[in-house]
Order: structure tokens, then sequence, then C-alpha cells
């Protein structure tokens, strides 16, 4: 597909390329294997010589169709599909982290990632430090130790919806010569494209908006491409050193831009098979086909809800980047002119006790783990999704104890706000 479609063009239209009487629409290749002539051929595709699909734990052509979507959405070169938001984050720092590897996390992030590269990978051997994302760039720099591989962050983060100064957070990273992974779930790329900001690796959970309607669970890895694994080949074995489980083939020369994609690909997922099924990228692609009119949506009921509320005598704070008052509005009118997603969150006076009153009282916003689909939905991270953390930890997070994370939803905003309006009378 030409690369100068714009994004509506590339929502629609990208990804699937029927030839003559193939179906218009993208099949569910519903195959864990694909045929070959010869045992030659095949043979080929295991050394990697041929490109095509063996079995599905690696390859198949309904996620690579929707994958190349996601890819040109972001303006990236190469791209993947994995079973989770989870397994991509994992994948995307574990592709270039081993056992005694190091690296540096804005600690206003998702409760998951942070158990993960928290906990989890600690006791693989891969440590990482988490850094306030609005610290002095001095402070950052500090953090960076001589085995540090990678900067991770969010566009916007869950719950605490900071936004990141992603050409900021890309200087300090390429200073030190490591790639800057940006998770773009909450601002998806019709909002932010962080490669044009200079983030060089792009992960997803398509559970989000790119599904949209909260049906299947999915994540996505984008490579920009740029970052150059050669240049710091010391910094990166696992891309530029032999890889013994290939008869000794080197990612970064054999493969180039594309390096990093294939060595997550065709070892990561090779060893650790956390793929999405075909059923689950169909329903991600119908999402997709929408994500460019539902973002504006989103957009645009959520100012107006967190406008309504803001005015409110029982509410505490409102926390939104479009709000004009919000601390993050500069940062998000640079990096999201046209809107940033569609999850406030808020606090309401009396805290903790108050906020948990209040969501059994509303009627239309479910209470969900779930957030940013079309169905507006509420959650208390501090008793929920965050519940593994000691109040300090949520504080550091920017997760407050009486935070509500409000999901606006694509309904009529004044049903929205008539809901949250009877909730608010009763408490
Ligand atoms: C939900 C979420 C994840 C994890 O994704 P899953 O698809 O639930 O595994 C990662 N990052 C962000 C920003 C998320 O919101």
């Amino acid at each position: 597909m030409s690369a100068d479609y714009r994004p509506e063009t590339i929502c629609i239209q990208s990804g699937w390329k029927p030839g003559k009487g193939e179906p218009r629409v993208l099949p569910i290749y519903q195959s864990t294997t694909f045929k070959y002539e010869n045992s030659d051929q095949m043979g080929r595709l295991f050394d990697l010589e041929d490109a095509g699909y063996f079995y599905t734990r690696l390859q198949n052509p309904t996620n690579d169709a929707v994958a190349s979507k996601i890819t040109e959405l972001e303006g990236g070169i190469a791209g993947m599909l994995t079973s989770s938001g989870q397994a991509a984050n994992y994948y995307a720092i574990f592709n270039i982290c081993e056992a005694g590897d190091h690296f540096i996390c804005s600690n206003s992030i998702y409760g998951g990632t942070f158990n993960l590269f928290g906990t989890t990978m600690k006791k693989q051997g891969i440590s990482c430090t988490f850094i306030d994302p609005d610290a002095s760039s001095e402070e950052i720099e500090a953090a960076f130790q001589p085995n540090t591989k990678a900067v991770f962050a969010e566009t916007i983060s869950n719950p605490s919806l900071v936004v990141l100064d992603i050409e900021r957070f890309a200087d300090i990273a390429h200073k030190h010569g490591v790639p800057l992974i940006i998770d773009n779930t909450f601002a998806t790329p019709i909002n932010c494209r962080p490669f044009e900001w200079g983030a060089d690796i792009v992960t997803h959970s398509t559970t989000k908006y790119m599904d949209g309607h909260a049906m299947s669970v999915g994540g996505a890895i984008i490579d920009s491409g740029n970052f150059d694994w050669m240049a710091h080949k010391d910094k990166f074995p696992g891309l530029t050193t032999p890889d013994e489980s290939y008869h000794g083939l080197i990612y970064a020369e054999k493969f180039g831009k594309m390096a990093f994609i294939q060595k997550a690909t065709a070892q990561l997922m090779r060893d650790l098979g956390s793929i999405q099924s075909p059923q689950n990228a169909f329903l991600l692609n119908v999402g997709l086909e929408t994500l460019h009119l539902r973002m504006p949506r989103h957009c645009e009921n959520a100012l107006k809800v967190s406008e309504y509320l803001e005015k409110h005598e029982k509410v505490a704070w409102v926390n939104y980047a479009g709000l004009k008052s919000n601390k993050y509005h500069t940062l998000a009118e640079k990096y999201m002119p046209n809107g940033t997603c569609g999850v406030i969150s808020f606090g309401l006076k009396g805290g903790r006790d108050v906020s948990i009153q209040f969501m059994d009282q509303l009627k239309l916003a479910a209470i969900v783990t779930h957030v940013a689909d079309a169905r507006t939905c509420v959650l208390h991270p501090a008793s929920h999704t965050h519940r593994q953390m000691t109040d300090e930890q949520l504080i550091e997070a920017g997760v407050a104890p009486d935070l509500i994370r409000f999901s606006v939803g694509i309904e009529n905003a004044d049903d929205i706000i008539a809901d949250l309006e009877q909730a608010l009378a009763a408490i």
C-alpha cells in the first residue's frame, strides 16, 4: 500500500491486499500449518533463508496483514502481533535485554507493566530503574548504568495520564546509545505517532482502542527501523553476534533494519509462543477499520465530561490533558494536537470512600477492569488494577488513592454526563 495514504485510508484499506478472485475481506487463516512441495523448501524456511509461513506460532497471514496495517499507521517498517499488550512489552524489552542487563522506565505506567518490569523480569536477572517522567534530564541521565539497554515510557500513562515529552526522552536515550521504546496504547497512531518524535520502537495493547469493542486481548510491536544496532554492537549482542539456535546467523547483518522484529519473531515467538490467535487478529482488524472515527469522538466526549466535572462542587480534582488548566496541556498540544484519548481521572471531595460510593451509583458507566473501548466504563485503580501497590507506590506512580479512572465511551456525551450527575447527587 502506498505510504502516501492518510491514516483514515490506511485504517480501511491497508493490511490485506487481495489478488484476483481472493476474498475482499481479510480471511481468518485458521490453520496451524502451511504446505510445501518438497523438503528443501521447508528446510530453507527453518534456516530463515526464505520468507514464508510454516507454523502459526511464528507467523500467520491473518496476523501479518493486521500487523502491517498497524505498522503503516505508526509509520514504521516492520511489526508483529502478540497475544497481549503484556507480551508486547515483555518481548520489546527481552529482545534486547538479557540477564545482567538494565533498563530505565518511567514510573508512570500501567500497573501490569510495573509488575512485569519491577518484579517478574527482576527474577530473570533484568533490572529496571523507575524514574519520574517529569524529572530533569540530568536526573534521568543519572539513572544510566554501563549495562543500560533501553528507555521505556507511555505516551499517555495509564491511569495517571501523564503526557510524555517524547522528544526529550528520545534525545536522552540516544545520547546514551540505547533505543526509546514507547507504549502508545492510549494515544493510538491516530492521535500520536511517536516515531515522528524520535522513538525507536512502539508497543500497543491492541486490547484497548484499536480493538475498541472489548472483544479480544492482543498486543503489537512496531519498529521504526531507525535504531542502528551495529553502531552499538557491544550493547546488543543478541542482534549483533551469532544466534546459535539459527546456525550462527547474525540478525543485524542478515536483516538490517528489519532485525528487531525478525529476531522477536524467529527467536522469541518461536521459544515463548505468545502468538495472537488469527481469530482475534480478525476482530482487531474490524476494530482498526473505525479507529479514525472513534478516537475523535472519544476525545470530544472526554473533554465535555471533564469540563462538566471540573465545575462540579463535589469534585476535588480532574485530570485530563485536554483541559486548558491541565499540567500537561502544553505537551499534549505539541504531541497530540487533535486530542489525547478518552480516559480521564478525577477524585471526589471526601476521598477514597466517597469515590467508591459514587462508583456504585453509576448506571450507564459500568465497573469493569477494561478501559479504552466504545462503552463508558469506570474503575478505582487503588482497589482494582493497582491493588498490589502500597499507598506510597501508588502516589509515586501518580495514582492517588482516591483516583477514579473514567473511560469515556462514544455514546452521547449528555447521557454520560446525566449518569455522572445522578451519581454525584446521590452521595
Ligand atoms: C492494558 C495495557 C497494557 C497491557 O495490555 P493487555 O492487552 O491487557 O495485556 C499495557 N500497556 C498499557 C498502557 C495498557 O493500557
